[in-house]
């Protein structure tokens, strides 16, 4: 087999046991991305020279025995996210020339361990949109079908994954960035619980909902990966102090007997649910029935107002996050004298169109008059959804819905339509305004051999039962 296309499981097997070298694993995925990227633009920036010599790097921490989970295994970054010494635009031409001095936490935990960053990935401008067609950088073919969308705001990441240029990669969850590419693309994302990894280095989007998480391979990888990035960090105040369980542990205690599943109802009837889609799901649920598991269908009746909801809400923080790009402390600047006109200028150029509608969208609502009717009145239907899931999960352990609606879309389909763009979010959004952990799992494909995602959603800081739940639908 290709080195590229291994999980970090083996990769960590193979380099530990001197089969091949970091050299050789980082090599492999490098021609990969040589070979891919012209055609799937997964990758805004390429590390060629650096991550090989980060390679060589891991390959004297491997022969002296200083191996750590991660060491010397090649991975991916969402351009969203900070990386020391590696420019990082968000896929934004604001951001073009933008050099971080620092690391993420997250990043700077994997590469403290020796982790070899290949490079940075394509997605939507900062994270708004769920096709990658949003990137100032161009969309990401799916690796399935090059017509369809790779899925977003994490499209480059998950391609990436998918299409074995990388072992694995980290990537932003605001309202499905991870997930929702993750079913499109037929690779595992998780979105963790807020508070449960640390933010310090991301582009922020919605603070209040903001998460990062792995995309991989495996659930088994994905357990890896968390129990190194996980935890609290001094520097994001937002993250919780509970102790990081064993999450490989966790995988294997799971008892489907003693699992109660909530299947809700209010996923399984929306207009737009595909029927290969809706059976697959239902096919996931009835094996883990099969093994064992009690199912119980459960109502989350707010579900209906999440799109709404999180469409104020994130727009409103979208505008006051993103105000600090102005082209004069960060990236480009535009070349005016009045400061009026640098400001318009820089931001005019800088920023795409959905960038520019959601700062609109959310100044409109925060302004002095609106904000009672929109904002204030979004945060109180917000507790609502947050009641929904406290209430429900009180009854079940988990629960199973469909990724997405509906398999990936072609390219250009959605494009020129918002609306339609949001409402792609539907199975997204409630998760995350909760706070609450969610796994997108691929469970095979439709007839015209596009894969399909399974979502399992977990109480706060439940990341372990959840890619338990995760790895049961896995190996059936
Ligand atoms: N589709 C969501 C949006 O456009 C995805 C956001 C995210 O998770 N970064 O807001």
């Amino acid at each position: 087999m290709e080195l590229n296309r291994l999980t970090i499981k083996q990769a960590r097997a193979g380099l530990d046991s001197g089969k091949f070298t970091s050299v050789d694993l980082t090599t492999a995925c490098l021609k990969r991305i040589k070979e891919r990227n012209t055609e799937i633009n997964a990758f805004i920036t390429v590390c060629e020279k650096s991550a090989l010599a980060e390679a060589e790097a891991a390959d004297v921490l491997i022969k002296n025995k200083k191996i750590k989970p991660l060491t010397g295994i090649p991975f991916s970054v969402k351009d969203a996210i900070c990386t020391a010494g590696v420019r990082s635009t968000g896929a934004a031409k604001i951001l073009d020339n933008y050099i971080p001095p620092f690391n993420a936490t997250v990043i700077k935990k994997i590469r403290e361990q020796g982790g070899v960053l290949l490079g940075k990935n394509n997605c939507d401008t900062f994270g708004h949109g769920a096709s990658n067609e949003n990137s100032m950088y161009g969309p990401v073919p799916n690796p399935h079908d090059t017509t369809k969308v790779a899925g977003g705001s994490s499209g480059g990441s998950a391609a990436a994954v998918a299409d074995n240029m990388c072992i694995y990669a980290i990537a932003e969850d605001t309202g499905g960035s991870i997930r929702y590419p993750a079913s499109f693309c037929g690779i595992v994302g998780l979105r963790p619980s807020y508070g449960r990894n640390s933010r310090y280095g991301i582009m922020p989007m919605a603070s209040s909902l903001d998460t990062v998480g792995p995309m991989t391979k495996t659930v088994e990888d994905m357990a890896i990966v968390m129990q190194e990035i996980a935890g609290q960090d001094v520097l994001d105040a937002t993250t919780v102090p509970d102790v990081v369980p064993n999450y490989e542990k966790e995988l294997s205690k799971i008892d489907l007997g003693k699992l109660t599943v909530g299947v809700p109802k209010e996923y399984f009837s929306v207009d737009a649910l595909d029927p290969e889609v809706k059976s697959a799901t239902l096919t996931a649920i009835e094996k883990l029935k099969q093994a064992g598991a009690t199912i119980k269908e459960v109502s989350l009746p707010m579900t209906k107002y999440a799109i709404a909801v999180y469409y104020i809400v994130v727009p409103c923080e979208d505008s006051s996050n993103l105000g600090r790009l102005d082209g004069v402390r960060y990236g480009v600047r535009a070349d005016e004298k009045s400061l009026y006109d640098l400001y318009a200028k820089s931001r005019e150029a800088g920023f795409p169109e959905e960038v520019k509608r959601r700062i609109l969208i959310g100044t409109y609502a925060l302004s002095a008059g609106y904000y009672d009717a929109y904002y204030k009145k979004a945060q109180k239907v917000r507790t609502l959804i947050i009641r929904d899931f406290e209430k429900v999960f009180q009854e079940v352990d988990v629960l199973i819905t469909p990724t997405s609606p509906f398999p990936a879309f072609a390219l250009g389909e959605k494009s020129f339509d918002p609306m339609a763009m949001y409402l792609a979010d539907v199975f997204m959004a409630p998760a995350s305004l909760a706070g609450v952990p969610g796994l997108s799992v691929p469970y095979g494909k439709t007839k015209s051999g596009l894969p399909i995602g399974v979502q399992i959603i977990g109480p706060r800081l439940s990341e372990g039962l959840v890619m338990g739940v995760g790895e049961a639908i896995e190996k059936n």
